[in-house]
Parts: C-alpha cells; sequence; structure tokens
C-alpha cells in the first residue's frame, strides 16, 4: 500500500490540543492496519500571521496538494482580527482547492448526554455547500464613517456548484436511507434559492431511488430540534449549512463532537478534515477540549482514503470510551482532560 501522506495544521486556541490528542490514535489505525502513516506539521494559524503577516504561505495551495489529505485543528485569537485568520486560512483553502462541500455527520453515541429531548438514535449528515453563496465575500461598504454606512453583502449561488453539491448529497442518500432534505428559503429569496430548489430538483431526476424533500430553513431549525429522527441527509448552501450544523451537533452532545469533510467529490484534491468548532479561546490552554470532533474528522479522512477499517476501529473506540462518563470532559458535564479521553479511546482501539 502507498503511504498515506498526512498534513497536519494544529492551529490556535483548543485546535492543536484535540490535534495532539488525534494524532496518536490515527498512528495506532494506521499500525493496525498495515498503513504508512506519513505525518508533516504546518505551523499555520494566528502565531504565523503575528510572527508573519499571513496565517500560511503564499503557496499553501500547493503545500496541500502534495499531501493526500490534511487534518486540521481551527483557527482564531482574540487578538487578531477573525476574517484575517478565518478568510486567511481555512476559508481561503477551502476556495483555492476549490473543496466543494463539507461533509458534517451527526452521531448521538449512547451514553453521550445530550440535555436536548430524546436524542437517541440521531445520525444524520449535513451536506453543506463550502465555496459560494453568502461567504464569497462579495459586496462593500458604502457611505463609510458617514453614520449612514451600508454593509452589502452580495451572495453567489451557481448552477455548476449546486449540481456538484446535489450529486454528492444524493449519492450519500442513496448509500444510506434513501432520503434528502434540501434546506432553502425560497418564500423570502428570489433569485439564489429558488435557483437551489430548481437545480436541486433536476439532479433528483437522476436519482429515483432518493426522496428528496424542500424544507425551508427557519422549519427546519425547528424540526431538528423535534424530531431529527425524521431527517438523514441534509442539503444546504453555505450559511444555513454552517448554522444548522452547530444546532445539529448539539444533538450529538455539542461541538466537541463534531467533525467534518471538506472535499471536492470526485476531484484529485486532498479533502481538508476538521472539527466543526473554532478555537474555543474560553477554554483553550486548560487541557479539557474535547477531542472527539477531531478524532471523528481523523476517521472520516481514513474512510475516504478508502480505509475503512481503520477508520471503523477509531469510531468504534470513541463510542465505547463515551459509555463510561468517567471519560467525559467538562462539556459533556464531565471532569475527564483532554488526554483522559484520548488514552481511553487508544486503549479501546481493537485492530
Ligand atoms: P467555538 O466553536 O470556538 O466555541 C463555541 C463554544 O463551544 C465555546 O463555548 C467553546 O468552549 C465550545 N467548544 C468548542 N470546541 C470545543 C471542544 N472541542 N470541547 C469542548 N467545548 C468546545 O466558536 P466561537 O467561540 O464562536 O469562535 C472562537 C474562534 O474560533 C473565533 O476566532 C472564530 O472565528 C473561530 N472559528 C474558527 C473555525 C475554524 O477554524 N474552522 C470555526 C468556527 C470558529
Ligand atoms: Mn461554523
Amino acid at each position: 500500500v502507498a503511504p498515506v501522506r498526512l498534513a497536519v495544521i494544529p492551529g490556535d486556541g483548543v485546535g492543536p490540543e484535540v490535534v495532539a490528542a488525534t494524532v496518536p490514535v490515527l498512528q495506532r489505525a494506521a499500525e493496525g492496519t498495515g498503513l504508512d502513516l506519513q505525518v508533516t506539521e504546518l505551523d499555520w494559524g494566528g502565531e504565523r500571521f503575528l510572527r508573519e503577516g499571513a496565517a500560511m504561505p503564499a503557496d499553501a495551495a500547493d503545500v496541500v496538494r502534495a499531501h493526500d489529505a490534511v487534518l486540521f485543528g481551527a483557527v482564531g485569537r482574540p487578538d487578531v482580527p477573525d476574517d484575517e485568520l478565518v478568510w486567511g486560512l481555512i476559508i481561503g483553502l477551502r476556495q483555492q482547492l476549490d473543496l466543494a462541500v463539507n461533509v458534517r455527520p451527526v452521531h448521538a453515541f449512547p451514553g453521550v448526554p445530550t440535555r436536548v429531548v430524546d436524542t437517541d438514535g440521531v445520525d444524520l449528515v449535513i451536506v453543506r455547500e463550502n465555496t459560494e453563496g453568502e461567504y464569497v465575500g462579495a459586496g462593500g461598504l458604502a457611505h463609510a464613517g458617514t453614520g449612514h454606512d451600508i454593509g452589502i453583502e452580495v451572495a453567489v449561488h451557481s448552477r455548476r456548484v449546486i449540481e456538484r453539491a446535489a450529486r454528492h448529497a444524493f449519492e450519500l442518500a442513496g448509500r444510506r436511507s434513501g432520503r434528502l432534505s434540501l434546506v432553502t428559503k425560497s418564500n423570502a429569496m428570489r433569485h439564489g434559492y429558488p435557483l437551489w430548489d430548481r437545480v436541486v430538483r433536476e439532479v433528483a431526476e437522476q436519482h429515483p431511488d432518493v426522496e428528496l424533500e424542500v424544507v425551508l430553513v427557519d422549519a427546519m431549525a425547528a424540526r431538528l430540534v423535534q424530531s431529527p429522527r425524521s431527517l438523514d441527509v441534509l442539503l444546504a448552501g453555505n450559511l444555513f449549512g454552517d448554522i444548522l450544523s452547530d444546532l445539529a451537533a448539539v444533538l450529538a452532545g455539542g461541538m466537541g463532537m463534531a467533525p467534518s469533510a471538506n472535499v471536492l467529490p470526485g476531484g484529485d484534491v486532498p479533502g481538508i478534515y476538521e472539527p466543526v468548532h473554532g478555537s474555543a479561546p474560553d477554554i483553550a490552554g486548560r487541557g479539557v477540549a474535547n477531542p472527539v470532533a477531531c478524532l471523528l474528522s481523523g476517521a472520516l479522512l481514513l474512510e475516504d482514503l478508502g480505509h475503512t477499517v481503520a477508520a471503523t476501529g477509531i469510531r468504534q473506540a470513541v463510542s465505547a470510551a463515551l459509555l463510561d462518563p468517567t471519560h467525559h470532559t467538562p462539556d459533556l458535564g464531565g471532569s475527564a482532560t483532554t488526554t483522559d479521553l484520548a488514552a481511553a479511546v487508544l486503549d479501546r482501539m481493537e485492530i
């Protein structure tokens, strides 16, 4: 088997903490399945920004392309404007590498308290369009500084981009329950989301095995809380996908439990795998960040590279560790540290 060239970007805040907890588990999964995992650590993020004026080098996309996949922690620090780091790193990479979709699974592991009504058996995936929509950075500021400032944020939705996200969502739904929910807001937005509805219905014709429903985003927010088991694969644009996936993460125990994959389906580009959460400055440096989101991102990474056994090994070990509340970090109501939980996962690796 060819080696897996893994680039690791710990980033800021809890990013380095959860990544440090994850890399040994990936190594163990690799050893157990005969994989040669070659890890390169990249110092991109807030500290690099303060030192060199940029969160990542100008040839960052080429550096990433020389690897098979990237494990990313998080960026963001209180002393640097968010757009410098978020745009300067993760949103920038998603766009430069054209990582079309952001896949965000939500799985309620048994034994994890969620403080939300009955989330037993919740298992859904949000497929978020990852390059356009409200996050293209188009628009501008008019009458700046006059007291009548107007911020104009232009959303862009193009057929090609909708189609490729839709195809990925239909294929995923076809492998799962055969149910796909498109999330738009076509009652109030008159151009972009009606185009989504039209294009996705066209793609649906090529996937007769999948049942499509179109749901308004506000109604979907309520439904995610009220009847999340009625949902399987959700397809949403960039903004709605971002917001709903934080909401959905709560169904699995919170931000510490939510993994994600930034991928270009069918494309020859390394995917970037990262927890949905950010750098969590409120808990950073205390060693109490929940590493599960990052661990599950690592499992997604191995799965997408075709190493299913290694990926399943990590998920089963995570699931087994979470059954024992003494391994729960404070966000789950426990008092375990990041390394306690990571060690419990490592102990339960059966591969
Ligand atoms: P956040 O996700 O960092 O934190 C939200 C809440 O979730 C906080 O209370 C935090 O303590 C908790 N949390 C997050 N991860 C956790 C974990 N692993 N274990 C336990 N609790 C966890 O979001 P925020 O506070 O809105 O943003 C903080 C910074 O992160 C900002 O600079 C923001 O721009 C950045 N950010 C980066 C990314 C990214 O790198 N992809 C994503 C979101 C936010
Ligand atoms: Mn987000």
